[in-house]
């Protein structure tokens, strides 16, 4: 996918006009609002910002309702920036590197700050990640014919593919992420992560690859709508899955 390298904050303003920002810019969008926020703050030495929500907050409606959408993405997700902004202070080779940069050597960092990324790089990268990952329902597209071939090779088929990542996200106990990823072989597997970790940690997990899907399986991601259930909400959380984005991040994934 092409990726807007530059400019950056105009691609960050253009990611308020509309859904249609996220199809066009496909595997690349989480990338470039991560250093969208880099370019930004780089004088203050806060490389890493929130990234705009590229729909209103109460566009996933019935789904995921306005509320949770606001205080996930301006309260949990804001501690992960300040968190992550914070651990890198005084490390000003870190503060340049991209946030796939940071999750993926997090076993390598020195031992002051290694929990401190895992837990807050990883939450700023899942969740940059999640919000460009749902679309309105209706606007999210479908799986690509190449992508649905390699599900279906995985998988069986797609309903079977959504049951098992169902499946993953209820197994999680506690908090975590359910995620479909393709593997440096080109496979695709399904694979669950425990709090803020993701399969770009090398060393932390037992399945590396790129994330194509995710999805936040932590109490604050439904609780104020579904309580418990979380069964329900993934069961809802289906038709906001933004489609094209997928379809781009398998395309695109090395
Ligand atoms: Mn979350």
């Amino acid at each position: 996918m092409h990726e807007p390298r530059s400019p950056r904050r105009d691609f960050l303003k253009g990611s308020l006009a509309g859904i249609g920002a996220i199809a066009a810019l496909g595997g690349g969008t989480v990338r470039a609002i991560a250093q969208a926020s880099s370019q930004t703050n780089q004088e203050q030495h806060m490389p890493f910002t929130l990234p705009a929500l590229p729909y209103p907050e109460n566009a996933l409606e019935p789904s995921i309702d306005a509320l949770t959408m606001n205080i996930h993405r301006t309260k949990h997700h804001q501690a992960y920036v300040d968190n992550l902004n914070k651990a890198l202070e005084g490390h000003a080779d870190l503060q340049g590197k991209s946030i796939e940069e940071l999750c993926a050597g997090v076993a390598t960092l020195p031992d002051a700050i290694k929990g401190a990324v895992r837990n807050n790089g990883g939450g700023h990268y899942n969740h940059s990640l999640f919000w460009v990952l749902m679309a309105p329902k209706g606007q999210g597209g479908a799986p690509s014919a190449e992508l649905t071939a390699a599900i279906n090779k995985a998988f069986g088929s797609m309903d079977d593919f959504k049951a098992k990542l169902a499946d993953a996200g209820m197994k999680r106990f506690g908090s975590g992420w359910s995620w479909l990823i393709k593997k440096p072989d080109g496979s695709l597997e399904i694979v669950s992560t425990p709090n803020q970790d993701n399969p770009l940690m090398k060393g932390l997990v037992d399945t590396l690859g790129t994330p194509l899907l995710g999805v936040d399986v932590w109490e604050h991601a439904y609780y104020l709508k579904y309580q418990n259930r979380r069964a329900d909400y993934l069961k809802s959380w289906w038709d906001v899955v933004n489609w094209n984005e997928v379809n781009a991040r398998f395309a695109s994934a090395k």
